[in-house]
């Protein structure tokens, strides 16, 4: 500390440019409220010299080395009590958002003169924020932008919120059913509720779902279309199964099971329909367990394509394997799909698990699913999604 002058302002110079630092030096060493504490080069060297020395100001170009924002956040954690001032060319608004962004207390645009930057330090320990005129400017621009476009996010988000909502209430809401069938009897086993939505925007059921799920929406989608799949129930006959598609958050959730009280477990498939990655499987695989309580199965849907993956069907040990569209197509032409689906149906019978076939679409799939062993499957060739009549 400065002997003469107990309460100078300690003030440490980070820039990259020689002549500027040894200006800027001469600045603070020629005033008396001041005193300079050390010059870096870049973001590393003015991070460990805040933390060894603590000082009050930090002078930081915007531009070196490791970058302005890194050197801030770096100079605030190790030396809580620093006041940055940022340091710049010029007054580019992205680099000015950053920097306040990164907890910059002040903004100095190059050329502003000493008495400037002599008031700008002694402002920001006082406590007040100091922007140059040349950058308030800038900011005031870039925050309305950002108002507006958060303005508009948000309103995008209502709109997006209302249709999904607006669906589990039941509008434009439909579902349609896929028989699944045992493939060497040609008999219909079970029916996949597949939900349709009427609502603009017209897209696919899978879009609806993921976009529910972006919403934090899915649980309610999901069981308000299990719970209009289960009201069809007894209109379907009474030796066929309805097959259920839902997330792995649905299949946990304490709701579901009220939804599902009182309704024959027997007759119930639970496809677990993945859309991402599962983080907990023992509280999965735990759910799945109440689910399979008086007779309820479950399926692992898409088997062979994206999270449904060899290593997801071993932990949940489903009853049911759906062999995805991606391997039933063209199985009959193509060798390594056919070495794939016998990997699957070995072991399948090794585990006393069935096997449903996806997407079935010609006599010759058909064909070569069944001579490979697989015991059921869907697919337009066999019948096509449906109301019920
Ligand atoms: P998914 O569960 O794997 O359903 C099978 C999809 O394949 C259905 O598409 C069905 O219409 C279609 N499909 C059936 N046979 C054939 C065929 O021979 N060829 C081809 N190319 N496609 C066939 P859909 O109904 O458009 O559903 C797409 C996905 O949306 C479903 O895949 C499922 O992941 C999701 N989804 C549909 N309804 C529901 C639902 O009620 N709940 C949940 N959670 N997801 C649903
Ligand atoms: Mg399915
Ligand atoms: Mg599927």
């Amino acid at each position: 500390m400065n002997p003469e002058h107990p309460a100078a302002i300690r003030v440490l110079i980070a820039d990259d440019e020689a002549e500027l630092r040894a200006a800027l030096a001469d600045l603070i060493t020629s005033e008396d409220s001041l005193e300079l504490v050390g010059t870096a080069r870049d973001a590393g060297e003015v991070v460990e010299l805040a933390r060894a020395n603590q000082p009050d100001v930090a002078l930081v170009d915007v531009k070196m080395p490791g970058g302005g924002a890194t050197a801030t956040r770096g100079i605030l954690e190790r030396s809580p009590r620093t006041r940055v001032i940022a340091l710049s060319a010029y007054e580019d608004r992205s680099t000015v958002m950053e920097m306040l962004g990164a907890g910059a207390a002040g903004y100095l645009v190059k050329g502003t003169s000493p008495e400037e930057i002599v008031q700008a330090i002694t402002r920001v320990v006082s406590g007040q924020t100091s922007v140059s005129s040349e950058v308030m400017g800038s900011v005031v621009h870039e925050l309305s932008v950002q108002l507006r476009k958060e303005t508009q996010h948000s309103e995008e988000l209502r709109v997006r919120r209302e249709r999904i909502e607006r669906a589990v209430a039941g509008e434009g809401f439909s579902l349609v059913y896929q028989p699944i069938w045992e493939l060497a009897t040609h008999r219909i086993v079970g029916n996949e509720a597949l939900a349709r939505f009427s609502a603009d925007p017209v897209r696919g059921p899978d879009v609806w779902f993921a976009e529910a799920a972006e919403l934090g929406l899915i649980v309610q989608l999901e069981l308000f279309a299990i719970g209009s799949a289960l009201t069809d129930l007894s209109r379907l006959p009474l030796d066929t199964y309805v097959s259920l598609n839902l997330s792995h958050r649905t299949a946990m959730s304490p709701e579901l099971l009220d939804v599902v009280a009182g309704i024959d477990r027997g007759r119930l498939v639970f496809e677990i329909t993945e859309h991402e990655e599962v983080e907990d499987y023992v509280a999965l695989v735990e759910a799945l367990a109440r689910l399979r309580e008086g007779g309820g199965r479950v399926a692992i849907d898409d088997a062979g394509a994206g999270f449904a993956s060899l290593r997801h069907t071993l932990r949940l040990a489903p009853d049911i394997i759906k062999l995805d569209i991606s391997i039933t197509a063209g199985i009959d032409a193509d060798r390594a799909r056919r070495a794939l689906a016998r990997a699957l149906i070995t072991f399948a019978d090794e585990m006393a698990m069935t096997i449903v076939a996806e997407g079935i679409e010609t006599q010759a799939e058909l064909d070569a699913l069944l001579a490979l062993g697989v015991g059921y499957g869907q697919g337009f060739f066999l019948a096509r999604p449906a109301p019920l009549p």
